[in-house]
């Protein structure tokens, strides 16, 4: 694992106001001896139980999941709750200069299918998950990404926006010169998405497992054996869907091809009437900046204030704390109004990067019946919701089901994966500059 065992021990969940605004679960129990299935699953975040419900429900499969701790105990439970575009590093430009149009045209299917795949689980499961209103707005916070995005063509209902342009519409900030607004994507609650869908997986008729770490993947005469502390289960084909949570060690073929990050959330107190008139901020649309060690932020249906930042590079205590103060520092800027709200709730979780800058969803080369599905460069709430059903569709034979981008495994990375990460934030916050505040 690349950081410190406290990031992945699946008996301490985050300080998430996602759970604690969340009714408690009762656990799903442990894997108990042995058994088989046609497909064993490990992770139950979105991407493992998308793609158990598209092989129960539309295959008929014999599905079990193993998770280490409980569904959504990983990234799905701790997310932004950004259901939108993305999943690649890649724009359509270099994914056309790299592929090919088509293959740009198929990802961007992908991406608004994904959209579509989270708000029909929604409607279809019957998961209230607070979805709120459409569509996101990307803010510049630099004079010179302003007149960048100031050139950019616009999509179809998307809308360009000046700072008073901004203000008359309740987005007002201390910082920011304008904005991009795209009308995809919305806001959801990440854990009950989460949890909405192991219930589903679980009355479909999927035997989904908690408390069930898988700590080996051994070949077996009728495929693959994957054992727990307490069982075994036999499948002839297994998916990976672990995501930055991955144990390299369990697939020697992963070992340095993926790059899991830091990615932090804050929450503070519900914010009054007066404290949001005050800001100008009165709106519940999701949000976020250009800068390469983005923010992005929302306000949460009961007016607490959500804020996210990427960065950090290790769970020990101190650095986490330090970590935090500086993302809380970069809210007082960017919500100078809102410095009095105390955070109420902070905690952080991993992504999953790869050198190629797009997820993998794909057999593991040269051991048949081992699959992947990962690496959703912190956007999965939609892409790997999608993508584990484009997974499954995968492991029932049909081979084009995932687009091309991300049929191409991943390149190993060559510098210790640490260093590299150091060396991007520092560069990062290099081009980046510092945050200025920009009082209208
Ligand atoms: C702080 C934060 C904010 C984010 N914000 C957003 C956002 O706003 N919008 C967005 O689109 N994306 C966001 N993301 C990214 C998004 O949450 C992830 O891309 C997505 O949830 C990944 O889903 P997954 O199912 O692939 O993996 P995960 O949800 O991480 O699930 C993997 C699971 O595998 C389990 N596991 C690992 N190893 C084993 C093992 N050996 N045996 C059994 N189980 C195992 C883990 O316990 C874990 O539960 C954010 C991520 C973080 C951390």
């Amino acid at each position: 694992m690349l950081y410190e065992a406290t990031g992945y021990e699946p008996t301490t969940w985050p300080d998430s106001y996602w759970r604690a605004s969340s009714a408690r679960l009762p656990g799903f129990p442990p894997l108990d001896g042995q058994t088989r299935a046609d497909v064993a699953i490990i992770g139950a975040g979105y991407a493992g139980l998308n793609a158990a419900l598209e092989l129960v429900e539309d295959h008929s499969a014999n599905v079990v999941v193993l998770e280490a701790a409980q569904p959504g105990w990983g990234a799905s439970g701790r997310n932004g709750g950004f259901c939108c575009l993305g999943g690649a590093r890649l724009d359509a430009g270099q994914i056309t200069r790299r592929m090919g149009r088509d293959a740009a045209q198929d990802w961007d299917r992908f991406e608004h299918a994904a959209i579509a795949r989270v708000k029909g689980n929604l409607a279809r499961y019957q998961i209230d998950a607070q979805t709120t209103e459409p569509g996101e707005m990307l803010l510049a916070a630099t004079p010179r990404a302003w007149a960048q995005m100031r050139t950019q063509p616009l999509p179809q209902g998307g809308a360009l926006l000046d700072r008073d342009d901004l203000c008359a519409q309740g987005l007002n900030t201390g910082t920011y010169l304008g904005g991009r607004y795209v009308p995809q994507g919305f806001g959801l609650h990440p854990y009950a998405y989460a949890t909405g869908l192991a219930r589903a997986a679980q009355q479909a008729g999927v035997r989904l497992h908690g408390e069930s770490r898988v700590t080996q993947i051994a070949p077996n005469p009728e495929g693959w054996r994957l054992s727990t502390a307490t069982g075994a289960v036999v499948a002839r084909q297994v998916l990976i869907a672990s995501n930055g949570y991955s144990d390299e060690r369990l697939v020697p073929w992963l070992a340095r091809r993926i790059l899991p990050a830091i990615s932090n959330i804050l929450v503070t107190r519900p914010l009054t009437k007066a404290e949001l008139q005050a800001q100008g901020w009165t709106r519940h649309l999701m949000a976020y900046d250009d800068r390469i060690l983005l923010h992005y932020f929302r306000l949460l249906p009961d007016n607490r204030l959500m804020f996210g930042a990427r960065g950090g590079l290790s769970f020990e205590p101190a650095s986490v704390a330090r970590f935090g103060q500086r993302a809380r520092a970069e809210f007082d800027l960017i919500f100078p109004q809102f410095r009095q709200a105390e955070t109420e709730f902070a905690w952080n979780g991993l992504v999953c990067l790869t050198a190629s800058r797009a997820p993998y969803i794909g057999p593991v080369p040269g051991a048949e019946g081992l699959w992947l599905a990962l690496g959703w460069h912190g956007n999965g709430v939609a892409a790997a919701s999608e993508g584990g059903r484009c997974a499954a569709r995968a492991i029932m034979g049909d081979a084009g089901a995932p687009p091309a981008l991300v049929r191409r495994p991943p390149p190993r990375f060559v510098a210790p994966r640490k260093w590299a990460l150091a060396a991007d934030m520092a560069l990062a916050g290099l081009v980046d500059g510092p945050m200025r505040a920009r009082p209208n």
